[in-house]
């Protein structure tokens, strides 16, 4: 690893998707880390970044959790650490109890090793349950990239090219009548939600999830929550569709279930579900995959629940994250670009919006007609350069900056990222040096290619 270093780049270009380094050099994200602990990342030279991103969420309690590790390495060192087939570890049925626990309603699990897997398990149970064959999902969502998930994707740039999908129908996101216009047709066995949108960080309307669940219930349909961005206290309850008081019949989750150290997916269930699946197929292996439910993962799991309850992490992710909002969207009268503030817990979004005075109207169409979410990029680029502060774009003109950082960030992450933010924003709305900075960057990568 020492003598490859820095070939990192160059081998991924070489032998995997070159796409990808190529835009992490354009937009000049091109750094390699050495060493994590918690929220900061450090690169050669030991330069401290502060991560809010927490590798698209998965690492929930920072970099290098002492308990997490210690688990793994428990379970590597314990003498029989290999994945048994045919055998009953209490490993993963631990882990199913404490997620059963947290799912007052629903107590079966399956475990795959990702949140795709987890989707696509779960179209197969209530497609199966119910007898029936569509599946409702939203505009814009986001359930994976398999051709089961595929086919409930909300983007064009990722279904188009691999038709003809499943058959399925999208609505607007959180648009209770088009569901039910749906749903009356009689053939739904599901609808599919993230409750809170990952791209963009969309929030629907208060009640909505309850309201969708039970209109699908109604309908003899099921309410499938994806929470494998928003689950395992990433928005302040442990699955944010507690908070709606909705009754969801499957709950997917992954990511920060493992810490973010290995990979895992679970589908939770109602028991009726299960039984009507299992009892029906009179089989054993309905879904399976060979390293679900491994002894690494589960460790790690079990870990992640036991640091979360044992260090409140829910609550400080609450706490913090109604915090770095609030402190936010103070900022939203002060500064014309900056266009909404919206989130929960510690899912964040910060949109950005076409500026009224014609000063700084000129730069942003300038910006905008180059290619849509350049501003957003531009002041993530400046926070990454200027103030060593991780952040990403998203959204569909990717217009909006997402902050999912760990979820054991406290005051002085708050403190540091929004002075960062201040600094950039003030600078955005007093001349155009950011924007030409980042310009820059692009033409610079752009001739080095
Ligand atoms: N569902 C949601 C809501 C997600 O955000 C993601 C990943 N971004 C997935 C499913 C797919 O999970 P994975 O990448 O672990 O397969």
């Amino acid at each position: 690893l020492e003598a490859h270093r820095d070939d990192g780049y160059a081998l991924h270009a070489q032998y995997m998707n070159p796409q990808l380094p190529r835009m992490l050099h354009a937009i000049g994200f091109d750094k390699t880390y050495v060493r994590g602990q918690g929220a900061y990342l450090y690169d050669a030279q030991g330069t401290a970044y502060l991560d809010m991103l927490a590798g698209f969420g998965v690492y929930a309690l920072g970099r290098h959790h002492p308990v997490v590790r210690r688990a793994l390495h428990d379970v590597l060192d314990a003498e029989l650490s290999d994945l048994t087939q045919f055998d009953c570890a209490p490993l993963p049925g631990l882990l199913a109890q404490a997620l059963a626990a947290k799912t007052p309603h629903l107590d079966r699990v399956y475990f795959g090793n990702s949140g795709t897997e987890a989707v696509e398990a779960a179209l197969k149970f209530a497609r199966h349950a119910t007898g029936r064959p569509r599946i409702v999902y939203c505009d814009h969502a986001y359930h994976g990239l398999t051709v089961g998930s595929l086919s409930i994707n909300g983007a064009e740039e990722f279904r188009g090219g691999f038709g003809p999908l499943l058959p399925d129908t999208a609505i607007a996101y959180g648009d209770i009548a088009a569901l039910e216009v749906e749903l009356r047709r009689g053939d739904v066995a599901a609808f599919v939600v993230e409750p809170i949108q990952g791209k963009g960080v969309a929030v629907p309307p208060a009640g909505f999830l309850r309201a969708a669940g039970e209109l699908a219930h109604r309908h003899g349909a099921l309410l499938i929550a994806d929470e494998v961005q928003t689950g395992i206290g990433r928005t302040g309850d442990f699955f944010a569709y507690l908070d709606d008081g909705a009754a969801p019949d499957i709950v997917t989750v992954a990511k920060a279930l493992s810490g973010g150290y290995v990979p895992v997916g679970a589908m939770i269930s109602s028991t009726a579900i299960f039984e009507k699946v299992y009892s029906s197929m009179d089989r054993v292996l309905v879904h399976d995959s060979t390293f679900g439910s491994n002894a690494q993962a589960m460790a790690a799991g079990l870990a992640t629940l036991h640091v979360m309850e044992n260090e409140a992490v829910v609550d400080n992710a609450r706490k913090v994250g109604d915090q770095l909002r609030s402190r936010l969207a103070e900022l939203v009268d002060r500064y014309e670009m900056l266009a909404d503030v919206r989130g929960r817990g510690l899912m964040i979004g910060i949109e950005f919006g076409r500026p009224s005075s014609w000063k700084l109207r000129s730069s942003w169409t300038a910006l905008q007609s180059a290619r849509h979410g350049l501003f957003a990029q531009t002041i993530v680029h400046a926070l990454f350069h200027r103030h060593r502060v991780l952040t990403q774009v998203s959204g569909d003109n990717m217009e909006v900056i997402k902050l999912i950082p760990p979820l054991t960030i406290g005051e002085a992450e708050v403190d540091r990222f929004v002075a960062a933010f201040v600094d950039v924003m003030e600078e955005a709305h007093r001349s155009t040096a950011l924007m030409r900075d980042f310009g820059r960057t692009l033409i610079t990568q752009a001739m080095k290619r």
